[in-house]
């Protein structure tokens, strides 16, 4: 069986509740009504026998047995009774099929013939005699006018309950707008790969949560196409890298194909392979290490790291490397230890030298440092080269951005990947990169991190 929807599940529930509280209060209406036409009823009687045992009595307080048509005042008929309880006066009404006087000076609501009546019995004494006055009146009126107004109730709870269903389903149906919208954006981005689709829910609906909803699943789509964007960048980004390398190996190997080349030619061509070769290797490497930070896969083992010994030995490794005319100073307090993976931590600093080097331009100077200050230590890598333009300093950190792709496609190898993993591994470090930056001038990257705690 089809499962009832959630808007006609909530509209039945909110009619039978709306249904049960009217028939409630119509019953308790009702009874009160009833009981207010019992009370009139008795006080009618009352009067009418009241005032008719007053006109049995003349001014000598002799019983004055007045005509039959008397018997009868504001619709109640009267029989009076003497003391052996015989009819003396007043005329039986035609729905009473028999005499019958109880005389306890009460008002009953009895059954007789099928009808229904109210009486009242009212003991008279005069002149030492007992005597007997019951009034009659038909319940027939009354019990026409409570079913009469039964009915009017009934169909107005009827009418009540149609309303308040049509109402409450118009209600939830207007609330149940922005899930529809959800429901059917979701939907259409699953079969259609638009990711592109927003719910965008105006604000006329409503403040409330399902419109609070809707804003986080826009936002929520925001960010996965930002990602997906990102993604796809990453990967065309990444094919294009590595095609520049392969076309170049490919045109070298036809042209060293024929075999009539001279050695020297050889040699070149091989070098020039070698270095794209070289160039592939180090872009693999650097693109199976992103993937694994991002898949969050990256294995990593901290462990305590002197600091200082570190930087001091990847700065005269960078030296050895580069014996060029570019010093690179070091200014780096001794003894400082952290919580890190060494291994990371040396692609972290090697990558910030490498880049002082390669964009060192007519600049003479690199510093490294390390110092310590409140728990807090401190690494920078400082060059007074051609530093970054403002603009691009938030971009430098995204994967595979070069801030000035025709100075940095220099044969290097250098991709835009290297501050990214940067930037990834300060933060899996629990730390802080930071750039600050004049183009011509030069630039000093720091990364702060937390100091080991002494144990
Ligand atoms: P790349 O492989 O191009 O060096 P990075 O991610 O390491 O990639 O750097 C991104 C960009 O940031 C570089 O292309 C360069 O424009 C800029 N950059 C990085 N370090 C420096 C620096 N020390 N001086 C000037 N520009 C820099």
């Amino acid at each position: 069986m089809r499962k009832m929807s959630v808007k006609l599940r909530v509209t039945l529930w909110y009619m039978l509740a709306v249904s049960i509280i009217s028939v409630i209060v119509m019953l308790v209406m009702n009874s009160h009504a009833e009981s207010m036409i019992m009370h009139d009823i008795q006080l009618r009687m009352e009067r009418a026998v009241g005032k008719m045992s007053e006109r049995l009595v003349d001014k000598h307080g002799n019983l004055r047995p007045p005509p039959d048509f008397m018997f009868y005042d504001d619709g109640v008929h009267m029989i009076l009774y003497n003391g052996e309880k015989s009819v003396i006066g007043g005329v039986k009404p035609f729905f009473i099929s028999y005499d019958i006087l109880v005389g306890d000076n009460s008002f009953r609501k009895t059954e007789s013939n099928g009808e229904r009546y109210y009486e009242y019995d009212k003991e008279l004494e005069i002149l030492g005699k007992m005597y007997y006055l019951k009034g009659f009146t038909s319940a027939k009126n009354e019990l026409t006018g409570i079913s009469q107004m039964l009915k009017s109730n009934l169909l107005l709870v009827i009418i009540m309950i149609v309303i308040a269903g049509l109402g409450g389903y118009f209600i939830i149906s207007r609330a149940f707008l922005p899930v529809k919208k959800i429901s059917r954006t979701a939907e259409q981005i699953s079969s259609g790969d638009d990711l592109s689709r927003r719910i965008n829910i105006g604000s006329e609906i409503g403040n409330d949560e399902i419109y609070n909803l809707a804003n986080v699943f826009d936002k929520m789509l925001d960010k996965i196409e930002r990602l997906f964007k990102k993604e796809k960048q990453f990967t065309s980004d990444a094919s294009h890298e590595l095609r520049t390398p392969v076309a170049v190996i490919l045109s070298e190997c036809e042209y060293l194909e024929d075999g009539e080349k001279s050695i020297d030619e050889y040699k070149e061509g091989i070098e020039s392979i070698k270095r794209q070769s070289k160039k592939m290797s180090k872009l693999i490497s650097e693109l199976l290490m992103i993937s694994r930070m991002d898949a969050n896969t990256l294995k990593t083992e901290f462990e305590t790291v002197d600091l200082s010994e570190l930087l001091e030995f990847i700065c005269d490794e960078q030296e050895q490397i580069r014996n060029g005319n570019v010093a690179l100073a070091k200014n780096i307090s001794s003894g400082i230890m952290v919580e890190g993976d060494r291994f990371l931590l040396t692609r972290l600093i090697i990558n910030l030298i490498n880049n002082a080097y390669q964009y060192i331009g007519n600049g003479d100077r690199i510093e490294a440092g390390l110092s310590e200050e409140n728990g807090k230590v401190c690494l920078w890598i400082e060059d007074n080269g051609i530093g970054i333009k403002e603009e691009e300093i938030s971009k430098i950190w995204d994967r595979f951005y070069q801030a000035d792709s025709a100075r940095t496609n220099d044969g290097s190898g250098s991709m835009g990947l290297g501050l990214s993993m940067v930037k990834w591994i300060a933060k899996c470090h629990g730390g802080e990169i930071s750039v600050v930056s004049q183009e011509g001038t030069g630039s000093r990257f720091t990364f702060i991190l937390n100091k080991k705690e002494k144990s």
